[in-house]
């Protein structure tokens, strides 16, 4: 298959493996960003592949992850009301709020729906003019235009019963938070090819020149992984902190026009609470004033709501990179994909779940 077996080439990847220990001469720690990357990573076994001296690092990139814990419970919230279909990507379901999940609200009688686009909960507000149908729009700057898109359309066809529950975040924040954080053993970001398709990479050279890291924006097959450690190591032996693309099939420096656009339109910036690492300055987006009519934490006033974590998750610690899954008291034991305590474990995205899936057997829990 075109585009997928072509960058799982084992010949390949040893030749890339030969240049990056050819090249690496002292211990390095980078950051792939992306949960998609740590998937593929752990998956194929990228991390056991490479020198000892190069680190990897997993990152927040999860969205299902990052989702506040607040925003989960307002989703419960809406979603236990009467005369509401709450639509939602399958993967939230399990997310764990404080006292349940949108599985236990659908059992419970709640009109939980899985659809696979934010068109598809437009189209049931269509059909169901009768029902207040909201859709749960969170992610990364990937999902944000479709969730724009579908916004727009909404106001266009003077479809009044569809709002959105909004929790977009937003990457280079993120990396800034990561960079200034006391603890940060990051020295290279492997930055995320998908967003950086829809974003460019214009908000990229001022932090790795701030930071003096090299951020390297990189795929999420294995070659793509490997060619992305390659320059990143290239660039920290010498010294140098550049943006480079190593990702040119999909992304160009400008991005998307037309997606940038339509989130201009709708969304505007926002500070953003993140699951496990706490509010970070601008790295969200709302729906902006123009479009507040459809913005579903206004629509159902649900303001006041109280949550509590899971004292045993230890998940902020996972997603900013200062443990691995394994390190978690709780990883297999009281924590496994069908009793999770954190939305890592959840997610098929998150650090803790690929943990789960591709090394339970070689880590040993530690605790
Ligand atoms: S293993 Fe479970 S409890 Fe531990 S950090 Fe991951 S999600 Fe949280």
């Amino acid at each position: 298959m075109r585009y997928i077996e072509e960058f799982h080439d084992p010949e390949l990847a040893r030749r890339l493996l030969d240049e990056i220990r050819a090249t690496v001469t002292r211990p390095w720690a980078m950051m792939e960003v992306c949960g998609g990357q740590t998937h593929s990573i752990i998956r194929h076994g990228i991390d056991q592949l490479l020198p000892e001296e190069v680190e990897l690092i997993h990152g927040p990139g999860c969205p299902v992850c990052v989702t506040p814990l607040e925003m989960i419970d307002k989703a419960l919230a809406i979603a236990s009301r009467r005369n509401v279909v709450f639509c939602s990507f399958g993967d939230m379901l399990r997310v764990p709020g404080t006292d349940r999940d949108l599985f236990r609200v659908k059992g419970e009688g709640g009109d939980v729906r899985v659809v696979y686009s934010p068109l598809d909960a437009l189209e049931i507000a269509r059909r169901e003019p009768d029902k207040e149908v909201v859709f749960f729009g969170i992610g990364f700057e990937t999902t944000a235009p479709a969730n724009a898109m579908t916004v727009h359309e909404a106001r266009r066809l003077g479809i009044g019963n569809f709002s959105l529950l909004v929790s977009h975040v937003r990457v280079p924040p993120a990396v800034e938070a990561i960079m200034r954080a006391p603890e940060c053993r990051v020295q290279a970001f492997l930055a995320a090819g998908h967003v950086c398709s829809v974003m460019g990479t214009a908000e990229y050279p001022e932090l790795a020149e701030r930071h003096r890291v090299p951020i390297v924006v990189t795929g999420f097959e294995p070659l793509d992984i490997l060619e992305g450690v390659r320059r990143t190591v290239r660039q920290l032996e010498r010294g140098e902190h550049r943006v480079e693309n190593a990702y040119p099939r999909a992304v160009r420096e400008a991005g998307n026009p037309a997606a940038l656009r339509m989130i201009e339109e709708v969304f505007e910036v926002t500070d953003r609470a993140w699951r496990g690492i706490g509010t970070i300055p601008d790295s969200g987006w709302r729906l902006s004033d123009a479009f507040r009519a459809y913005d579903a934490e206004y629509r159902f006033d649900v303001g006041d709501v109280r949550t509590a974590e899971s004292a045993d998750c230890r998940s902020g610690e996972v997603l900013q990179g200062l443990i691995k899954p394994h390190e978690c008291p709780s990883f297999g034991t009281a924590c496994t994909p069908r009793t999770p305590l954190g939305a890592t474990m959840v997610s098929s995205e998150g650090a803790c779940a690929a943990y789960y899936l591709y090394r339970r057997l070689e880590v040993a829990p530690v605790g």
